[in-house]
């Protein structure tokens, strides 16, 4: 379990002595540096590094980085709001030893995602992870409920290093032996780079896009599972710049095709009881995990703001493309934004979760699981009914059958989305209002910087960037 405590200026009891002698453990282990990591609002991974010596000056005072890349967009320009933009302050990195880890793909390095805080020793609002720690927290106390989460990575490996077009590194075809026989060294390497940094690796494949491949890992605690998907990034694109490959974990490589998903797993416990199995209601979820669906499903529009926030994620948001454009859940439905997953008869009491899909890798993976565990806890308490289930492509309902049964199909451009979100008063409050004004300032600001580009300029934008 991650650990669900903020930061204090001077460090938490006894954190200054075990970062001590981590850093005595790391140095002999021949660890130079620490890389202190967050993502930002527009999902762009943000870092400062540390030699090892440093570590247990971070535990206690943290390490000093501008609020400013809170308004950074993925091109490196500023955008303001009334609180986050401006030149002025500083906050404090404060680094989760607990999910410390030496970076196998980075001989010499060890990474830790950070929360942030002021300088005054306060929680920094623009903080994601605090804000997903804060909702998990209070699910727990109000709701008695704790969360699993996975967030599968997919990504395009191409040739040579990144920047400019991309050329895939393989030709075979989609999930093919060819693929895996071609990347065999890359991906053998990957396994052995995770299985040292002890991430559970549950499957590696070809995927459906040139050069394109996925992984799925154990699902964690949320904020555990949100550190997980960006050191699994982390680790995919460093194990492959050893292996003179680029990778692109872009929504859109190109404008046409299939995509790059983020598909985000979830279930919600009590007691130790998996709430999407052994219940009354359809393929055994309780009538809460109905309601949890039926929340998140009811808010998909607005989320879309937070788990689809690029220009880009709107190329890759096309129906019949396995990426979850209709407001529609189904068992096994590749095609409803939520998927039921079931799992076999003898494990469905661990493995029964719902899988989001109109979630890429540009969301910020915080936001992301905070928005979206916020909208399923609104239906859970408010016992939102789940609609009736649909079965196959909702790409072929008729507008009035669609209509009739209240499938919508999500936003298909960025500005749509924000209009949602920015109607969703109760995803704004989930975030906090510094937060919810950064979402919408630098989804407006990244509309503005494709003002007026072609869709394959569009994809050429972001293609490198997160
Ligand atoms: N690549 C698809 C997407 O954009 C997902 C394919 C799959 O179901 O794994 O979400
Ligand atoms: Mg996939």
């Amino acid at each position: 379990m991650t650990t669900l405590a903020d930061p204090v200026p001077g460090g938490r009891p006894g954190e200054v002595d075990r970062a001590t002698a981590l850093s005595d453990e790391l140095s002999g282990q021949g660890v130079h540096g620490v890389v202190l990591s967050y993502v930002d609002t527009a999902g762009v991974g943000r870092v400062k590094t540390i030699p090892t010596a440093r570590l247990a000056s971070a535990a206690a005072w943290g390490v000093g980085m501008s609020p400013v890349f809170d308004t950074f967009l993925a091109d490196d320009s500023i955008v303001r709001t009334d609180v986050l933009g401006s030149p002025d302050g500083d906050l404090r990195l404060y680094p989760d030893l607990d999910q410390l880890v030496v970076l196998a793909g980075q001989p010499g390095w060890a990474w830790a995602p950070v929360d942030r805080i002021t300088q005054e020793g306060e929680t920094h609002p623009g903080c994601g992870r605090t804000v997903l720690r804060r909702i998990v927290t209070e699910a727990a106390e109000r709701h008695g409920l704790s969360f699993k989460a996975a967030v599968e990575v997919e990504w395009a490996v191409g040739q040579g290093s990144s920047g400019g077009d991309f050329v895939p590194a393989t030709t075979g075809p989609a999930y093919s032996a060819t693929r895996q026989v071609e990347l065999s060294d890359y991906t053998a390497d990957l396994l052995a780079a995770f299985a040292a940094q002890g991430v559970e690796v549950e499957q590696l494949h070809p995927e459906y896009a040139a050069g394109q491949f996925e992984i799925s890992v154990g699902a964690l605690d949320p904020v555990g599972a949100a550190d997980r998907s960006v050191l699994v990034r982390q680790t995919i694109r460093a194990v492959a710049g050893r292996h003179g490959l680029a990778v692109s974990f872009a929504p859109a490589v190109f404008a046409e095709g299939v995509g790059n998903g983020g598909h985000l797993h979830l279930s919600a416990w009590r007691e130790g009881v998996n709430l999407h199995s052994g219940g009354e209601g359809r393929y055994g979820m309780t009538a809460e995990a109905e309601s949890f669906a039926a929340g998140i499903l009811a808010r998909l529009p607005a989320l879309t703001a937070v788990t689809a926030p690029s220009p880009a994620s709107y190329l890759r948001l096309k129906p019949s493309q396995w990426a979850g454009v209709f407001t529609a859940w189904g068992r096994e439905t590749r095609e409803a934004a939520v998927r039921i997953v079931t799992g076999t008869t003898g494990l469905r009491d661990q493995a029964a979760n719902l899988e989001v899909k109109p979630v890429d890798l540009a969301a910020n993976p915080y936001l992301a699981l905070a928005c979206v565990i916020a909208a399923g806890l609104d239906g859970l308490t408010s016992a939102t009914p789940l609609p009736e289930e649909i079965t196959g492509d909702p790409a072929h309902l008729g507008a009035a059958e669609a209509a009739a049964r209240g499938v919508r199909r999500l936003p298909t451009r960025l500005r749509e989305a924000v209009e949602e979100f920015r109607g969703d008063e109760r995803l704004r409050a989930a975030l906090g209002p510094v937060l919810a004004d950064a979402v919408i300032a630098v989804r407006e600001g990244e509309i503005a910087a494709v003002d007026g580009q072609d869709d394959e300029r569009v994809a050429a934008a972001y293609r490198w960037k997160y």
